[in-house]
């Protein structure tokens, strides 16, 4: 399997968050990654630097005031008077009846669904060598590869098409998706992360040519909220071709497995001939969010589950927070994949 990470996406290291009306330290920090290779190491895997893709596949799938807004807004909001050094959104449109404001701080609101991703310096140029991982694993699956990881962070599930959220500023799965329908497949996206992908189900919501499914935790009581309801089944030319399987918080191993194996056999319904695979191993119990209770033999299993559908998968790192078991989780993962794969 190959692997897909590039070194430049740690200059991206948030400090701002918000729990609970508290300001703490942000979960979505750079040594994340460093976890997440030692897993890939002990998984017998070598990652490779992705080459640029360019803009382009960001431009399918976002709006260009958004990445113009994600590109420019450090430096403008550096400009102000007494500015923070990250930019946060203090503002937020009503949008029905809202203008798109010029203003760095109109934008911010405009752009930023939460609190939960401040842009810094290095934020835009992390995010697209993120998404470079992205097209890279997309592309190798493209070209008849069985599997390929992108270890992409940030991660991307929660934005859509111009609204980040959740530590997500591009919306790395999406991209992949995209790449994969305009190369003429028909590919489904299943997101297993904890957290329900309304970015991604956002940008699919009325695409015939697209499946999304996600399993995760009832957004009745967990992020992101106001979305992920298994009413949500997609709109217009759409309808039916977007899946939510939302489980009770606390979900242990059997019932994200079912769910999981239900989602797999909706994307076969579908006739999806590649998977991209959204992967939060914030699912697992020793995780700080605390939605599921998902072992490490758990994620083991799931990735022996997935890898006997059969189908080709482009794997992207979403979620999966700064808990002991990162490591052993992304290593698990990989080596249930590759150990039903073969
Ligand atoms: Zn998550």
């Amino acid at each position: 399997m190959r692997v897909f990470y590039a070194a430049e996406t740690e200059r991206h290291a948030p400090e701002f968050f918000l729990l609970r009306g508290r300001p703490v330290a942000n979960e979505e920090r750079a040594e994340r990654a460093e976890r997440l290779l030692a897993g890939v190491a002990a998984a017998g895997l070598t990652p490779e630097a992705p080459p640029s893709a360019g803009r382009a596949p960001l431009a399918a799938v976002h709006s260009p005031r958004y990445l113009d807004f994600l590109e420019t807004a450090w430096a403008a909001w550096q400009a102000l008077p007494g500015a923070s050094p990250e930019v946060v959104a203090n503002v937020q449109p009503r949008r029905g009846e809202a203008s798109y404001p010029a203003g760095v701080v109109g934008r911010a609101g405009w752009h930023m669904g939460d609190l939960a991703c401040p842009v810094g310096e290095f934020t835009f140029a992390a995010a697209v060598r993120a998404a470079d991982c992205a097209v890279a694993a997309a592309d190798a699956v493209a070209g008849g590869a069985g599997a390929a990881y992108a270890l992409a962070r940030p991660p991307g599930h929660h934005t859509s098409r111009e609204v980040a959220g959740g530590h997500c500023f591009l919306n790395n799965a999406a991209i992949a998706a995209e790449r994969l329908a305009k190369g003429g497949a028909r590919p489904a996206v299943l997101d297993i992360d904890v957290h329900h992908g309304n970015g991604t189900q956002a940008i699919f919501y009325d695409r015939p040519d697209v499946m999304m499914v996600s399993v995760h935790t009832d957004p009745n009581h967990f992020y992101p909220w106001f979305v992920g309801h298994a009413h949500e089944t997609g709109i217009g030319a759409g309808e039916g071709t977007n899946r939510n399987l939302p489980l009770k918080l606390g979900a242990d191993d059997a019932a994200w497995h079912e769910a999981i194996a239900v989602g797999l056999d909706t994307v076969k319904s579908f006739g999806a001939d590649v998977l991209v695979l959204s992967l939060g191993l914030d699912v697992h119990e020793s995780d700080p969010l605390g939605g599921m209770t998902i072992t490490t033999d758990g994620i083991r299993r799931a990735g022996a589950l997935i890898a006997a559908a059969g189908l080709p998968v482009a794997i992207i790192q979403e979620g999966g927070y700064l808990g002991p078991a990162l490591t052993d989780n992304i290593a698990g993962f990989l080596g249930g994949f590759l150990g039903a794969q073969r």
